[in-house]
């Protein structure tokens, strides 16, 4: 007899739903997380500081309702933010749904342009996020078996829905998924902050810049909910809670400062894991939110065949993106911003030209110094003040490393550059943490410090994702599942990567 129908190897956001959906399906599950915090990156923090992801985007509504979380909870009612483009000569640009506007309030003349681009997007991340909701197509499912007939009905979807765009739209649909975002925005858009902003939102955690091929894709992955940005109330820390307590709802066993190191297996099929402490907990079901190639390690290479190890070893993960969170001395208002932008979403990206700039020196391992960046301003729950801020391009296999000389060097540059557009910021600061992709790996195992795991580039989506053949959850021995970041449709806190492989162990079932 097994202690568990399944174990989850990792408490970030995508072991958390998996564990949980398995729970509310009758299941009994224990999740097995290595912190003493459950939320992985999304509520990583160093000495109570900001959490690693700040904002919430992509939350999935379905996942939500599948493990029991009510969207209208007041965590989830954080009020929408607009995003503000800082400009240096004190002109900040404010997008807003109704468009976008110079922040003295009057109309800039590309709002119009940009809606419609931003609508377009829209359209299609909803054609997009059908796919993100299950298992990418091709699988091997007869057609009148339940998952087949499922499958072929959410193609048809797909496919009716695509056809409703009408002929030239389905042309353009096709012609810039697969594009570079310079070429798409500066189609429609004239160079300058408006069209950096969307450069930017295309290249977040990624090891590309706005002329690589897929980050269209990108951008319209970050859509594919809407495109309203949240915080949730009580910081992200408060909805990694909420997800803890959805899980023990559903029965779960929570099990924190826990490392597994061992998934056992029975000839070739998973039987428990072997955890840090000396304990072994038998299961015939493993969902792993790590990725395949730490996965890998821990059954041993000779279960798989070598194209497959070689294939785990190929995978592409090389974080670019780092938390630089500056402690303010008082929660004044930042220099240079009128009162009523505080609270929103900062950008630093005054033009396309300037967001491939900044890639150019990470594709030598250097970090960028005139880095793109976003940042909000909030207080934690000890009531300190600050500007959390993502620093886009300092890249994981840095040349010399990540010493404390570079990590203050990047938060200089941090400093000196929003100080740019926010004169005598560096008056104001009291404190300074940098977190660099590194670190980020060392404390939850995301290969080289990846917001996604693993890269989201052409070659690493839908059925190629996390690599071709390995894209329906199951792994190798049987009763072996991922369920992280790395796998389809990929990471942000959304969910839906460990949502999908539980329903797929699920199926899987006898
Ligand atoms: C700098 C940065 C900023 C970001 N900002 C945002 C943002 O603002 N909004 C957003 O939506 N997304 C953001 N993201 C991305 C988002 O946080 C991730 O894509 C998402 O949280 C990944 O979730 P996951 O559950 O797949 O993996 P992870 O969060 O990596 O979880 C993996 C878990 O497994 C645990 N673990 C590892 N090894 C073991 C072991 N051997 N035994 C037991 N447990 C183990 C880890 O401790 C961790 O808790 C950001 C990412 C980064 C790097």
């Amino acid at each position: 007899m097994s202690q568990f129908d399944a174990i989850i190897i990792g408490g970030g956001v995508n072991g958390l739903i998996a564990g949980t959906l398995l729970g509310r399906r009758g299941k009994n599950v224990c999740i097995i997380e290595k912190s003493n915090r459950f939320g992985g990156m999304a509520s990583y923090s160093v000495d109570g500081g900001p959490t690693l992801a700040h904002s919430l985007y992509n939350l999935s509504p379905r996942v939500l309702s599948d493990i029991g979380i009510d969207p209208q909870h007041p965590v989830l009612s954080g009020k929408p933010v607009s995003t503000v483009s800082l400009s240096e000569d004190g002109r900040h640009i404010v997008f807003k749904n109704e468009g976008v506007f110079w922040s003295e309030g009057a109309k800039h003349p590309e709002s119009d342009a940009w809606t419609d681009l931003t609508q377009q997007l829209i359209t299609y991340g909803g054609l997009l996020r059908q796919l993100a909701e299950a298992p990418p197509p091709g699988g091997q499912k007869a057609i009148l078996s339940r998952g087949g007939l499922n499958e072929f009905l959410r193609l048809a979807k797909l496919g009716i829905g695509l056809k409703k765009l009408g002929k030239p739209e389905m042309r353009r649909f096709l012609q810039v998924v697969l594009s570079n975002v310079h070429d798409i925005v500066l189609d429609d858009l004239p160079e300058g902050s408006v069209a950096g902003m969307l450069a930017a939102d295309a290249i977040w955690g990624s090891a590309t810049g706005p002329r690589s091929p897929g980050t269209v894709f990108n951008l319209i992955y970050r859509l594919g909910h809407g495109g309203n940005i949240t915080q949730p109330a009580g910081g992200m820390s408060a909805l990694t809670d909420l997800m803890v307590e959805a899980a023990q709802k559903a029965g779960c066993v929570l099990m924190p400062e826990t490392e597994v190191f061992r998934i056992l297996l029975d000839d070739d099929t998973v039987s428990g894991v072997a955890t840090n402490d000396g304990r072994t907990i038998s299961t015939p079901i493993v969902l792993s939110n790590l990725a395949p190639k730490l996965t890998s390690l821990m059954t041993g290479h000779s279960i798989f065949d070598i194209e497959t190890t070689r294939q785990f070893r190929n995978i592409r993960a090389r974080g670019t993106a780092a938390k630089v969170n500056l402690r303010l001395k008082d929660s004044s208002p930042l220099p240079g911003l009128p009162d009523e932008l505080a609270d929103e979403r900062l950008i630093y990206a005054p033009s396309v030209g300037y967001v491939e700039a900044a890639f150019n020196p990470a594709k030598y391992r250097q970090m960028s110094k005139a880095p793109v960046i976003e940042a909000f301003k909030m207080q934690t729950a000890d009531g300190a003040s600050w500007l959390s801020t993502i620093v886009q391009y300092a890249p994981s296999d840095l040349e010399g490393g990540w010493t404390e000389t570079a990590k203050e060097q990047l938060a200089e540059i941090t400093v000196e550059t929003l100080s740019r557009a926010l004169p005598g910021l560096g008056d104001q600061i009291a404190g300074k943490q940098v977190i660099t992709p590194d670190q980020i790996e060392s404390a939850t195992g995301a290969p080289g410090g990846h917001w996604h795991h693993a890269e989201m580039s052409l070659d690493q989506l839908l059925t190629l994702r996390p690599a071709n053949g390995m894209s329906r959850y199951s792994m190798g021995p049987k009763g072996l599942f991922q369920c992280g970041a790395a796998t389809h449709p990929g990471g942000d806190v959304m969910g839906l990567a460990g949502r999908n492989a539980a329903l797929a162990a699920l199926e899987a079932q006898p």
